[in-house]
């Protein structure tokens, strides 16, 4: 069926993914995942974000079925696609490198998994013509990926996931090897075209501030298993591990006894921390080690105690030989000596 416009919503299309009791482990023992549950919304942009080695890829690469799970199942809608071969599955992904053929075209690339699939001509023509519209390559179409920017070869790589119409998308760090201004703005093309194709993402990121602007579902992996899930912003509100409050936004985190409290981790965000004392607050002061420019503003480290915390400051000001930072009660994290999140 081609007579849906590419561009239109195809919510009856869009399915939702499980993940039940997922494990990992390969033939040299590497146990990249232990027992994930995972739910991915249909039309949502679920993100997988952690660092290096704590399983993302491997889980992506179990729900497009290029590799199969040790024990677990993964349903896409109704389907036990477990065992499922990968292009049974209306699965499609967008790999980190792009994975272009050098020698084709770009309309030759978008077109291949149509051709594998068996697509008559004249509707593989409409398909490609379709996307390479909706990516705005289509003035492109004749050229080879060496003759292409790298934000162009990126939108092909993802023209031709989108031309077979997946169910679910699956990208894989596809932003990784473009520059920061391209990736800020790539990033928001991938956004309102999945908002307006409705299909369902898995996004894989080690990149904090790229999962928090994508992800209407934030899925933080550790070690092969899922340290905290949900909304966004409130797990960066209210993060449920130490883990967690480091990996993003890389809160203060401090051992609370030398502070005169229980003892368990104090979590503050730099930009938490005002200058000066106020009744009431928790006030840190010590000496200044270090400052980062970042912009408009300044990362100040400075001593408390034997413990280093960081505070946000305007860059336009002079940095202090000392800082004297107070943190209002309400925008203290508390942890327990496990790293688990307490006393909310
Ligand atoms: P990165 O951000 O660096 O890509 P990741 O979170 O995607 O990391 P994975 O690629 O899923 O991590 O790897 C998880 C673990 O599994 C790592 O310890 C890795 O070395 C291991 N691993 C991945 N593929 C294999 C394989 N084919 N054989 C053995 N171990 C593997």
């Amino acid at each position: 069926m081609t007579t849906r416009p590419l561009d239109a919503a195809p919510a009856d299309r869009a399915a939702d993914v499980h993940c039940a009791s997922v494990a990992k482990t390969f033939a040299d023992g590497t146990a990249a995942l232990h027992e994930v549950d995972l739910h991915c919304p249909p039309g949502a942009i679920t993100v997988l974000l952690g660092p290096s080695g704590c399983g993302k890829t491997t889980l992506l690469r179990c729900i497009a079925g290029l590799e199969t799970p040790t024990s677990g199942s993964i349903h896409l809608g109704d389907h036990d696609v477990t065992h499922a071969d990968p292009r049974s599955r209306g699965v499609a992904m967008v790999f980190q490198n792009y994975g272009l053929y050098p020698n084709k075209t770009v309309y030759g690339n978008i077109e291949y998994p149509l051709r594998m699939a068996r697509v008559p001509k004249r509707e593989r023509r409409d398909r490609v013509a379709r996307v390479a519209k909706l990516l705005r390559i289509d003035h492109l179409l004749e050229r080879q990926p060496a003759q292409l920017s790298g934000g162009q070869r990126q939108r092909v790589g993802i023209g031709r996931a989108l031309v077979r119409e997946p169910a679910v998308l699956l990208m894989d760090e596809p932003l990784s090897s473009l520059d920061a201004e391209l990736r800020v703005s790539m990033r928001t093309e991938i956004r309102a075209l999945q908002r307006k194709l409705g299909t369902t993402m898995v996004y894989v990121t080690h990149d904090q501030t790229e999962a928090l602007g994508l992800a209407d579902q934030l899925v933080v992996l550790r070690e092969g298993r899922i340290e905290h899930s949900g909304d966004p912003e409130e797990i960066y509100g209210s993060p449920a591990t130490t883990f967690v409050a480091r990996f993003l936004g890389a809160m203060n985190l401090l051992d609370a006894q030398p502070l005169g409290l229980p003892p368990g981790t104090v979590g503050i965000r730099p930009e938490d921390l005002s200058l000066g004392e106020a009744p009431g607050a928790l006030t840190l002061r010590g000496p200044v080690v270090d400052a980062d420019l970042i912009g408009t503003e300044r990362m100040v480290h400075f001593r408390c105690g034997r413990q280093t915390a960081r505070i946000r400051m305007r860059a336009a000001d002079p940095v202090p030989a000392e800082i004297t930072a107070h943190a209002p009660t309400d925008r203290i994290h508390r942890f327990d000596t496990e790293g688990n999140r307490t006393g909310d």
